[in-house]
């Protein structure tokens, strides 16, 4: 066994080994950990302070997951929009291949709440490459799960191998948590396997400035010395890190170990998820708390993917309104400034 998949089988399955060591009582954990699962490795683990900070509101379970039945467990229409078992094909040139249904952990707000760490999903891997070969107009693939980065070398090879073999795939990406729940995982041979199937972006998911560990930023290292552009999706969660301090210390420390900030996700309508919903009021404070106050390129896009997967609309804070050809545009300063709108003419 490499190291990683040692840390792997040393995850923790049972919450009421951690509620112990933190005194708390571990019953109603275990009562959400007969629905949903439970799994935590030790560096995750190793992060947690104290009960309820916001390391462990990302890991631990929390009995209103149990008695949220307002939200819909697949809000997305991922079911429908799938063409095959595991693809999802909603923009007509990109789409997400679930090669995994396993996490190094398991996030209590996953979007995919409903399957991960289940085995109840079955992607057909030979179909879906097979609609993928037969789809000329598919040019992006994002490999997505689960946690694509838990397969093995070899099976992460071999896939990545079969879906270069289409011409017409230009770009593949691979999204995971692993930098973060199991950073060493990020292996040197790892990285050389990836190296090999340029252009290949990863993105991550980093939630906490907390999470910025030097493990995580390590691992952020070896893919970067790869080659391979590193970019961050973050759900805005409530009591995590819907707070604009909060908030900048995450993307800042992103750029400092060279991932860049690509997402933050409005939480899905996810059932199970409802606490940790934030109004898109307070989505918005927080990027006009980022906007001009830190570099540009630590600035990712607030986006709320659409119910029935109506796809990810962009949101920005409201800072311009037209006076007849004038624009009134509000800097982050607070101050209206007026710009006019020319234009060359005929
Ligand atoms: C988010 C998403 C994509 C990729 O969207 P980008 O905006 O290109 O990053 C593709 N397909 C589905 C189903 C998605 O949810
Ligand atoms: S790592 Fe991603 S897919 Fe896995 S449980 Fe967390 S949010 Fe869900």
């Amino acid at each position: 066994m490499e190291p990683w998949q040692r840390q792997l089988a040393a995850a923790i399955i049972d919450p009421a080994e951690i509620a112990a060591r933190f005194g708390v009582d571990s019953k109603p954990l275990q009562e959400v950990t007969a629905r949903y699962p439970f799994r935590i490795t030790p560096h995750y683990l190793s992060l947690i302070e104290a009960p309820d900070d916001p390391i462990w509101r990302q890991c631990m379970p929390d009995p209103r997951e149990l008695y949220d039945d307002r939200q819909n467990p697949d809000p997305l229409n991922e079911e429908s929009l799938s063409p095959v078992p595991g693809l999802i094909h909603r923009y007509p040139d990109r789409v997400v291949l679930l090669v995994s249904n396993a996490c190094a952990m398991y996030c209590r707000f996953c979007m995919r709440k409903r399957q991960v760490g289940c085995g109840c999903r079955k992607t057909d891997l030979a179909s879906a490459l097979a609609y993928i070969a037969v789809t000329p107009a598919i040019r992006d693939v994002t490999l997505s799960g689960g946690d694509p980065l838990l397969l093995p070398d070899d099976e992460l090879a071999d896939l990545l191998t079969r879906l270069r073999a289409i011409s017409h795939v230009e770009m593949i990406r691979i999204g995971s948590r692993v930098p973060v729940t199991l950073p060493s995982r990020i292996t040197p041979k790892l990285c050389r396997l990836l190296k090999r199937f340029h252009p290949l972006y990863v993105n991550t998911h980093f939630n906490h400035p907390r999470e910025l560990t030097p493990q995580a930023a390590a691992a952020c290292g070896r893919l970067a010395d790869a080659g391979i552009p590193l970019g961050n999706q973050t759900v805005l969660l409530k009591g995590v890190n819907d707070d604009t301090s909060v908030m900048k210390r995450l993307v800042q420390g992103l750029l400092a170990i060279r991932v860049r900030p690509y997402y933050i996700h409005q939480i899905d309508l996810v059932r199970g998820t409802g606490h940790f919903r934030t109004s898109v009021r307070r989505g918005l404070e927080v990027m006009e708390g980022l906007r001009g106050h830190t570099s540009g390129l630590a600035i990712p896009y607030y986006v709320i993917d659409l119910p029935g997967g109506k796809g990810k609309v962009p949101l920005l804070p409201d800072n311009g309104e037209w006076r007849g050809d004038t624009l009134l545009l509000r800097n982050y300063l607070g101050e209206c400034i007026e710009y006019e709108d020319l234009d060359s003419g005929s």
